[in-house]
């Protein structure tokens, strides 16, 4: 241990704002970290992200194994080299692929059954016929059928922290299964027992210059949520990451956190896991989560959804978002959000972003999406300055209405 350190600057409430050290630099907390799926946060690039002051990236184990291949990467030098990015790097386990190419396509779900967030997958697979079963999973792992190639492959816990170690990611996570909202009580605890052997087989192989995070699993239900925090808790992780299925509405999740939270080490790195929207962050840091990973920034940039502060009348309701396709932006000569100083916000209008969203534009991509990573980005270093000055609640209060 001792890859990585966490130090915890101030405490307020439940919430605190920290730093973590990994050999690659520095990150603040609590911070969002983009998704780099592919080696890469879509439409951006890396000079984007040092400007905008994005300081750690998250990358997709499952979808690197697949393409370009972990070997290729170690050969290339691991994923900093590859990427060109001296920032640290977090990579995923791949369990959650398990989940939503097996259960959760099935069953067309996501991490919360009323939000659809399937993360990284969704538009590969929106052309694909789902009536055939994706994935498999026993006691020695997770069957995948490769969505490039249509083979079946295999994850081990083993294998994910040798795809892991091949990347060279700073902090990996412990291989898991994530279940879905629409499981029992009773697959659940069985899909938890295996996460929690699994855990232990990861803390036997993963490599020892990386730190290693473990997943709290038990999906909605209470006493397994505890069970599986005291059991990650008992070990000697160097953080953790709270995921799987987080109940079936937002209510469900922040009582998960308020469950599980209080278990685990005080000094510790905590991560919620794919979860990213405007109203959560406020609320989860509020419990206690220091790191969050999401792609709905790019995501919602593509499919033309730009944030807007509460001042330009962002609230919960439309989730802090305009849709740019609506025609009441068509001469309308204002920024984004007036309030934003990107470089987007300083230099092109809600027209001008419209008639390039319309036009099916390249550019729209790149600047919409830096827009949206930015502005999550600020928000989060707002939120931190709030923790440190005692104003959190006002801030909330500001951009939640509560
Ligand atoms: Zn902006």
């Amino acid at each position: 241990m001792g890859v990585i350190k966490f130090k915890i600057h101030t405490e307020f409430d439940r919430m605190r704002t920290g730093l973590v050290r990994t050999k690659h630099g520095n990150f603040r907390t609590p911070v969002f970290i983009p998704v780099a799926t592919l080696a890469s946060v879509r439409g951006l690039d890396n000079r984007d992200l040092k400007e905008m002051g994005a300081e750690v990236l998250l990358a997709n184990t499952y979808h690197l194994h697949l393409r370009p291949g972990d070997e290729v990467i170690r050969e290339l030098g691991g994923l900093h080299r590859f990427m060109g990015v001296d920032l640290p790097i977090v990579t995923d386990s791949g369990g959650f692929q398990a989940f939503s190419l097996g259960f959760g396509m099935e069953h067309g779900v996501g991490k919360i059954a009323n939000n659809i967030f399937l993360e990284g997958l969704k538009d590969d697979f929106e052309s694909k016929d789902f009536s055939e079963k994706w994935a498999f999973v026993n006691d020695r792992g997770v069957k995948f059928r490769n969505h490039i190639t249509g083979e079946m492959i295999e994850l081990t816990p083993k294998k994910s922290m040798q795809i892991q170690s091949n990347l060279r990611s700073d902090i990996i996570f412990a291989f898991d299964e994530c279940t879905s909202p629409l499981s029992d009580r009773e697959y659940t605890e069985i899909a938890l027992e295996r996460t929690h052997r699994w855990a232990d087989e990861c803390l036997e192989s993963y490599d020892r210059e990386q730190a290693i995070f473990g997943i709290v699993q038990g999906g909605e239900y209470r006493d397994l949520r505890e069970r599986s925090a005291r059991f990650m808790a008992e070990r000697d992780f160097d953080g953790y990451g709270i995921g799987g299925s987080l109940g079936k509405s937002k209510k469900d999740m922040l009582n998960i956190l308020e469950w599980v939270i209080p278990i685990l080490p005080e000094e510790k790195p905590r991560h919620l896991l794919g979860i990213g929207a405007v109203e959560d962050l406020f609320n989860c840091i509020e419990r206690g989560v220091d790191m969050f990973d999401c792609v709905a920034p790019t995501r919602w940039a593509r499919r033309g959804h730009l944030y807007i502060s509460p001042t330009e009348g962002g609230n919960p309701k439309n989730k802090f978002r305009i849709h740019i396709k609506n025609a009441k932006f068509r001469l309308d000569n204002s920024p984004i959000d007036r309030n934003c100083d990107c470089f987007v916000c300083q230099e092109y209008s809600r027209a001008y972003l419209r008639h390039l969203y319309v036009s099916n534009e390249i550019t729209y991509f790149r600047l919409a999406s830096y827009h949206n990573v930015y502005f999550l980005l600020k928000l989060i270093e707002e939120i931190r300055s709030s923790i440190e000055n005692g104003t959190f609640y006002n801030l909330k209060k500001k951009w939640l209405g509560y």
